[in-house]
């Protein structure tokens, strides 16, 4: 940034706003209003307060615009965990404060809007374009508009239409959100200094990848990254963004799709995006996971003599929006006598009875596999009551995955830590994804000293847990994120798609 530049947009008047969900369709649970104010709800100036200084992708933003010296005018920040569609009711409220915002708010310079790119909500099938769109109506065609975006985001060319540039996360696990809050703003700035002519182009390969295949460290997003990092010498492109889809939000551009913003040229823009989703169609293959039984998983993780084995659970992937209740690893660590197993269980019901029982009591109780009929059947076990807690925690790790959407303090209702013979269960409130060790660390669990722990993660666990872990092990379980896509009954996804067809 120039002391010129900075002159330029100085005093600039930017809204600020954020509506981030990741959206399993086929889940029965709606996400309400109500899930978006357990995690992560603000507005207007309550946004600098809580938001400000978080690794989040509007924390970027934030402290980019104090920077710059912009008038900075908060609309409104809402994350909620990923789940089922989004009630009509939550939608409504949602984009009526961003309306009224926007519209109280006038004249505007510019709009920087942190969305998800997967959020799907009771009638409206592409949330993010039509966000944009209402904000469009109300700003004009001539106020710039710079969306950051999740790079699981299912992406449709009309929210591409809308927007003047569109950026997402270059990581996965998400590590980078608040270094892309940076960049949306610089790109306000240039855009408020006139100094772009930004045009985009967008492809798409015809092709589903699942959330397992969706690392940025492998193939294929990494030959893709690796090649727009070359792409990006090119002085006339502003931003390329590579998204991974979410297989899971069925809607008509569900998948992955490459966006290219260069500066006034079009064609080459095109060529560019073309290039890149073909690059990741030729390498399709890879994309296709392996997978082995819970109980050869654990039998191999036994063998390891040198820290904890990570026994991925893909299929109920919370960050997917899957229960986090799944036992099915439990049971098999259960049954092969394991020393040192630990997993993590989002139930409500048996922490209430943990609590009842009170810490250092004996309890027998049924575990797990509650919330629905995907992921596999409760069992009942009986093991002694450790420790009790609030559920909260700090994050350890700066940039992650909760940081990037949340802030840095986890609240995952009261929780319990049951002892089953040589297996830890942490029993928790809220359905929490596996993304800091304070997580375990927070009740006495000592993930380091694990034989082996049960991730109910994709990809996310990996910045937190890849440090300490011996081996990875991807097993095959029951869940709403299994990566056999051929499970889910897609209505609206657009076809052919492989693997699917
Ligand atoms: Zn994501």
């Amino acid at each position: 940034m120039t002391m010129t530049g900075q002159a330029v947009s100085s005093g600039a008047r930017v809204v600020i706003g954020g509506i981030l969900h990741e959206t399993h369709t086929f889940m029965e649970q709606e996400t309400t209003l109500a899930d978006f104010t357990a995690q992560s709800l603000h507005f207007g100036e309550d946004i600098i307060t809580s938001m400000q200084g978080s690794r989040t992708g509007i924390g970027g933003m934030v402290d980019s615009a104090i920077e710059y010296n912009w008038q900075l005018l908060p609309a409104l920040y809402a994350a909620a965990m990923p789940a089922g569609v989004v009630t009509a009711a939550a939608y409504r409220e949602l984009l009526s404060e961003l309306r009224d915002r926007l519209a109280q708010r006038r004249p505007l310079d510019g709009v920087l809007l942190a969305l998800h790119g997967a959020m799907v909500a009771e009638g409206e099938l592409d949330a993010e374009a039509d966000i944009v769109a209402q904000a469009r109506a109300i700003v004009g065609g001539a106020v710039p508009i710079v969306v950051l975006l999740d790079m699981h985001g299912n992406i449709s060319p009309r929210l591409v239409e809308l927007t003047d540039v569109l950026i997402a996360y270059n990581t996965n696990p998400h590590i980078d959100a608040y270094a892309r809050g940076v960049e949306a703003a610089e790109i306000m700035a240039r855009l408020l200094r006139r100094e772009l002519q930004p045009t985009s182009a967008y492809a798409r390969p015809a092709l589903l990848l699942p959330a397992q295949s969706t690392a940025t460290e492998s193939s294929p997003l990494s030959l893709v990254h690796a090649r727009a990092a070359e792409i990006k010498a090119d002085e006339r492109v502003i931003s390329i963004a590579v998204l991974a889809g979410f297989a899971y939000a069925d809607a008509a551009y569900t998948g992955p799709s490459i966006i290219v913003t260069t500066d006034g040229e079009s064609e080459l823009a095109q060529d560019y995006a073309t290039e890149l989703s073909d690059l990741l169609y030729r390498h399709r293959q890879s994309a296709l996971p392996v997978f082995i039984s819970p109980s050869d998983a654990v039998a191999e993780a036994k063998k390891s003599g040198s820290g904890p084995v990570m026994l991925v659970d893909s299929a109920d992937n919370i960050g997917g929006g899957t229960t986090g209740d799944g036992a099915d690893a439990l049971a098999a660590m259960l049954a092969d006598d394991v020393r040192e197993g630990t997993i993590v269980l989002a139930d409500p019901d048996a922490v209430a009875i943990c609590w009842r029982a009170g810490s250092a009591a004996e309890v027998t109780l049924a575990v797990g596999g509650k919330v629905d009929d995907w992921h596999g059947r409760p069992i009942t076990v009986t093991g002694t009551v450790l420790a009790l807690s609030d559920g909260v925690f700090e994050c350890e790790l700066a940039d992650n995955h909760f940081a990037s959407l949340y802030g840095n303090t986890i609240h995952m209702g009261r929780c319990a830590w049951l002892r089953v013979a040589g297996v830890n269960i942490l029993l928790t409130e809220r359905k929490t994804p596996p993304m800091d060790l304070a997580q375990l660390r927070h009740i006495g669990i000592i993930p380091e000293a694990q034989q082996m722990i049960v991730v109910k993660s994709a990809v996310a666990y990996r910045a937190a847990y890849m440090p300490i872990a011996a081996a990875i092990i991807e097993m095959d379980t029951a869940g709403l994120c299994s990566a056999n896509l051929s499970r889910f009954p897609y209505r609206h996804l657009k076809r052919p798609v492989y693997p699917l067809d």
